[in-house]
């Protein structure tokens, strides 16, 4: 195994979680990202420190003389969160200039050595509100290859990852530190494309051995239908599928994942999963202009996969926005079109569907717009920083401030979601404005 250089920032970050013991913090170094990241115990707050030299545009929380402070928590910053990040950053004010001076001398090439798994094989988004934890959740990235190339995908397919073998002593020794906390744990299992990575029945034999509270495979089914497959996989313990499939036409799907020829493969693999009993079955539709009106459509064809005599013990139908990602521009599409088509979709009923997933859904005050959608509106979304923009702001003359990846209007100051919703995805806000907000009483 490659050396590692001597790491400066050890002791460093000792100093300064002591200086800050009063808030329990852990600081580490990532190599795939060279920043350090900062979790405080028993609170679901994190930070990525990165110096102001390696920073580009982008949501952050402070920049301080040598550094640029983010808020990486996937449920953002609470309110609660306020004084505990008062107090580290009053901490690392003291240390800055030395933090700043040992990230910078990381190199790329002692940060990334391929083999030393720069994909992390476990991300902890244990999501906690006022202190408490309301669902623990891990995702398990065992490859970062694809068998498909959508082109709304945010994942870095040159990552590298763990070797085989170390994933699974890496898997145990997570199993093994986190004993207790594991039968309430669920494991999302990702990539890349799970079901290309040999580790994953073993993986996931593993989980079920020492007890996971549940593993998810994410997929595109594409494999779905070779001889065993599924079998093996519900073999190894997976009980439950999320499948990704954007539209019931061959055209937009094969558009849409960058592929030629798979659409009756992940057809078939659906409908293979949908015969086998007891899997719970989640398939995502990733809403583009492209495929929004062929939701009701791809809703009709799942159920007719299913047909009557479907033994999967759940089938639902789950809508996806888009992350902010370079193909937003050319993919995006206003929250008032596709609530006809959301509408029509749970009318008709064909499948159930569940709530609104991704950053740029809707927020709550839009949705209760279009009534009939209301019900998949998530009332809880991020709620990184937000500018709020002046009455009467109007994108073309006025940019959004730099550094702002979310935007809300003036109104959302009174409306009762303010502290917990993150109004539009700033890409959303600069294309069709804030019109639509409506401050919401209560
Ligand atoms: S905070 Fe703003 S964007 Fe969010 S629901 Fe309220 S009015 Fe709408």
């Amino acid at each position: 195994m490659p050396v590692m250089n001597p790491q400066p920032w050890v002791p460093l970050f000792k100093k300064l979680d002591a200086s800050l013991r009063r808030s329990s913090c852990k600081t580490v170094f990532d190599p795939g990202t060279r920043t350090a990241k900062v979790a405080m115990a028993g609170r679901a707050l994190e930070l990525m420190i990165c110096p102001k030299s390696r920073y580009g545009d982008g949501p952050f929380y402070k920049k301080t003389p040598h550094l640029v402070v983010c808020v990486a928590s996937k449920h953002g910053l609470a309110p609660a969160d306020a004084e505990h990040l008062a107090a580290y950053l009053a901490g690392l004010e003291k240390v800055e200039a030395e933090l700043s001076r040992c990230l910078e001398d990381v190199s790329p090439e002692s940060a990334a050595k391929p083999g030393e798994g720069v994909q992390p094989l476990i991300q902890d988004l244990t999501l906690r509100q006022a202190e408490r934890v309301v669902g623990k959740l891990c995702l398990l990235s065992l490859t970062m290859r694809c068998n498909q190339a959508c082109l709304f995908c945010p994942v870095l397919r040159d990552v590298p990852v763990l070797p085989e073998a170390k994933i699974m002593s890496e898997l145990a020794a997570y199993c093994r530190a986190n004993k207790a906390l594991l039968p309430a744990t669920s494991f999302l299992i990702t990539g890349g494309e799970p079901t290309l990575s040999p580790a994953l029945e073993p993986a996931v034999r593993l989980l079920a051995k020492e007890g996971a509270g549940s593993c998810t495979l994410l997929s595109n089914a594409v494999r779905f239908a070779e001889p065993g497959f599924l079998d093996a996989i519900w073999g190894s313990g997976i009980r439950k599928l999320f499948l990704s499939f954007h539209s019931h036409q061959e055209k937009t799907y094969d558009l849409l994942t960058g592929t030629k020829g798979l659409f009756p493969k992940a057809s078939r693999g659906i409908k293979e999963v949908l015969k086998r009993p007891f899997f719970e079955v989640t398939c995502n539709v990733v809403l583009t202009k492209r495929n929004y009106k062929d939701l009701p459509g791809l809703a009709a064809l799942l159920a007719g996969l299913a047909g009557s005599k479907a033994k999967t013990k759940t089938l639902n139908l789950c809508i996806s926005a888009m992350n902010e990602n370079p193909a937003w521009d050319e993919l995006c599409v206003p929250h008032a079109k596709t609530a006809v088509y959301l509408r029509k979709t749970l009318k008709e009923g064909k499948v159930p569907m569940t709530a609104f997933m991704g950053d740029c859904a809707m927020p709550v005050c839009v949705g209760s717009l279009y009534k009939a959608s209301a019900a998949i509106v998530p009332s809880a979304r991020v709620d990184t920083a937000a500018w709020y923009a002046p009455a009467g702001w109007a994108p073309d003359s006025s940019p959004v401030p730099t550094g702002f990846l979310r935007v809300k209007s003036e109104a959302c100051r009174k409306c009762r979601f303010d502290p917990v919703c993150g109004g539009l995805a700033s890409r959303y806000a600069r294309r069709f404005g804030v019109s639509e907000l409506r401050s919401v009483k209560g």
